[in-house]
C-alpha cells in the first residue's frame, strides 16, 4: 500500500515537473476556474490580464477578452473532454499605450474539463504563429492572381533533383497537365530528345552559380503537341531542409509560351548563328556549343563526341551537276544530317561540304555508331537534281573527350585525323581517331582531304 502511495506521490512529482517545465502554459483550475496550480509560463501569459497584480481565477483573469469561457464550462454536459479547442483570444487590440503602438498579441486557448471539479487550461502565445500564417495567407492570394492573370506563363517548384513539387492551374493552363505531373522531372516540359538528363542538372548547377538559367527551344504539352517555350529556373531562398526532412521546393521554374515571338528570335538567332545554304548551325555556332558542352562535362564528368563528315568527290558532282546542283546535294545531306541526329545534338556545316556534329553525353563507341547509320543513309538515298538522282558519299571521324578537357580544338582535331584516315582508307568509311594516327600525320587544319588522298 505504502508502495502504491510511493508511486503515486512519485507520478504527481514527475507532474509537477511537467507543468513547470512545459513550452506551454498550463493552468489547473476547479470548476468555478479557482486556480489551484499554474506553471510560469501561464503565470507570464496572464499576468497582463489581471487587474490588481494578483492570478486567483482563471474566467476573472480571461474576463475581458474571452467572457464566453464561464458560460461555456457551466453548459458543457459531457463528463470530460475539450470545452473549447485552440479558442484565439486578442490582447491590447487596438491599444495605444504610452507612444509606441503595441502589437496586438494573440493567445490560444485550450480548455479541458478533467472530471466533475477540474478543468485543466493549455494557454500559448500564437501571435508569430498567426502572423505568419497571414502573410502566407496573402502571398497565396498574390500568387493565384499573378498565375490566373498571366495566361502564357506557367510557374511551378521543383525539388533539388529538378522533380516537379506542385500542380496549380497554370500549368494545366500551359500545358494541359493535371496533378500527374507531380514528382517528374521538369524534362516532361521538352521536346523528346530536346534534353538528357544531364542537362537537367546543368540547368540546376547554373541556376546555383549564377542565380538563373534560361533556355529556349521546343516544349511538350501532355496531349504531345509542341510549342516554342522558355524555360527560367532560379533557386528559392532558405531551402536548406533540416536532417532527414523532405527537401520540397529547392527551384522555381516559370515556363513561358513565346511561339509569338518565336519569328523574330528566330530569325537573329539565324543571321548569327545559322548556315545560310542549309539552316544548320554555323561553324561559330558549334563551337561555342561545344565550349559550353565540354566545360559543362568538366564539372559533371561524362564523355563529348564530334563527327566530322566530309562529302566524298564533291568536286566531281560539282563538274558533273553544276554549282547549284552541288548545292542541292548539300541540302539533301543536311536532311539526312537531321534525321539521323538527336534533336539536343548540335549539327553543324563547318565548311563548303564538311559538317560537323557534336554530341553530347556519347562516348566514342556510341558516336561511331551513329555516324556509321548516317553513312550508310547517305549511301543507299540519292539526291533529286533537277529530276536526275545523284548518289554519293560521305566519310566520318570520330572522336570523343571523356572529361572535357582539352576544349574544342583538341577534339576537332582528332576528329579531323580520323576523318583523313577514313579518306586515305578509300572513303565511304567511319573512322575512330585513336592515338596511332597522330603519329601518321601531323594536324594540318587546312587539309584538303581529296588531294591528300588523291596523292598517297
Ligand atoms: P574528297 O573530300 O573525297 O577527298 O574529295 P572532294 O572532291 O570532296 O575534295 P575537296 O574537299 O578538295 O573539294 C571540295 C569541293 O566542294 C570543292 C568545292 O568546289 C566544293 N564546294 C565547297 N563548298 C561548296 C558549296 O557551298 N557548294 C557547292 N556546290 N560546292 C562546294
Ligand atoms: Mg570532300
Ligand atoms: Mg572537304
Amino acid at each position: 500500500m505504502s508502495r502504491d502511495l510511493d508511486q503515486l506521490g512519485a507520478e504527481y512529482e514527475a507532474l509537477i515537473q511537467f507543468l513547470y517545465l512545459a513550452p506551454v502554459g498550463l493552468v489547473q483550475a476547479d470548476f468555478h476556474g479557482e486556480i489551484a496550480m499554474m506553471n510560469p509560463i501561464s503565470a507570464q501569459l496572464l499576468m497582463p490580464l489581471s487587474r490588481d497584480g494578483g492570478l486567483d481565477n482563471l474566467f476573472t483573469a480571461l474576463q475581458d477578452v474571452a467572457p464566453e469561457l464561464r458560460n461555456l464550462c457551466a453548459t458543457y454536459g459531457a463528463p470530460s473532454g475539450k470545452v473549447c479547442d485552440g479558442l484565439h483570444v486578442h490582447l491590447n487590440a487596438g491599444g495605444v499605450t504610452g507612444s509606441a503602438k503595441r502589437v496586438p498579441q494573440i493567445l490560444s486557448i485550450t480548455l479541458l474539463k478533467l472530471d466533475a471539479t477540474r478543468l485543466m487550461a493549455v494557454i500559448s502565445d500564437v501571435t508569430e504563429q498567426v502572423r505568419r500564417e497571414r502573410q502566407l495567407r496573402q502571398s497565396d492570394a498574390w500568387l493565384n492572381a499573378i498565375l490566373t492573370g498571366i495566361s502564357d506563363y506557367a510557374l511551378a517548384s521543383i525539388d533539388w533533383q529538378g522533380r516537379i513539387c506542385e500542380w496549380n492551374p497554370s500549368i494545366e493552363r500551359v500545358t494541359g497537365h493535371g496533378q500527374d505531373i507531380v514528382g517528374q522531372p521538369f524534362s516532361v516540359f521538352y521536346a523528346p530528345d530536346a534534353i538528357i538528363p544531364e542537362h537537367l542538372h546543368d540547368r540546376l548547377r547554373e541556376a546555383d552559380a549564377n542565380g538563373w538559367t534560361l533556355d529556349e527551344g521546343r516544349r511538350l504539352r501532355a496531349d504531345g503537341s509542341t510549342f516554342w517555350g522558355s524555360v527560367l529556373i532560379a533557386p528559392l531562398p532558405d531551402r536548406e531542409p533540416l536532417p532527414g526532412e523532405d527537401p520540397g521546393p529547392a527551384y522555381c521554374l516559370i515556363l513561358r509560351d513565346i511561339s509569338d515571338k518565336r519569328e523574330a528570335s528566330e530569325r537573329r538567332r539565324r543571321e548569327t548563328f545559322a548556315d545560310y545554304l542549309t539552316g544548320l548551325a554555323n561553324r561559330r555556332a558549334l563551337f561555342e556549343a561545344a565550349e559550353q558542352e565540354l566545360q559543362r562535362s568538366q564539372a559533371l564528368p561524362r564523355p563529348t563526341a564530334l563527327v566530322v563528315i566530309d562529302a566524298d568527290h564533291f568536286k566531281a558532282i560539282n563538274d558533273r551537276h553544276g554549282h547549284p546542283g552541288g548545292d542541292a546535294v548539300l541540302q539533301h545531306l543536311a536532311a539526312i544530317l537531321t534525321s539521323t541526329f538527336r534533336e539536343v545534338d548540335v549539327v553543324a556545316r563547318i565548311g563548303g561540304e564538311e559538317f560537323a556534329v557534336l554530341l553530347p553525353s556519347t562516348d566514342l563507341t556510341r558516336a561511331a555508331v551513329v555516324a556509321e547509320r548516317l553513312r550508310a543513309a547517305v549511301a543507299s538515298q540519292s539526291a533529286m537534281v533537277d529530276g536526275v538522282a545523284v548518289r554519293f558519299t560521305v566519310s566520318a571521324g570520330v572522336a570523343a573527350s571523356s572529361n572535357g578537357r582539352g576544349g574544342v580544338d583538341l577534339l576537332l582535331k582528332q576528329a579531323d585525323q580520323a576523318l583523313y584516315a577514313a579518306k586515305r582508307a578509300g572513303r565511304n568509311r567511319v573512322e575512330r581517331w585513336r592515338p596511332e594516327l597522330v603519329a601518321k600525320r601531323p594536324h594540318d587544319h587546312a587539309h584538303h582531304p581529296g588531294e591528300d588522298a588523291d596523292a598517297a
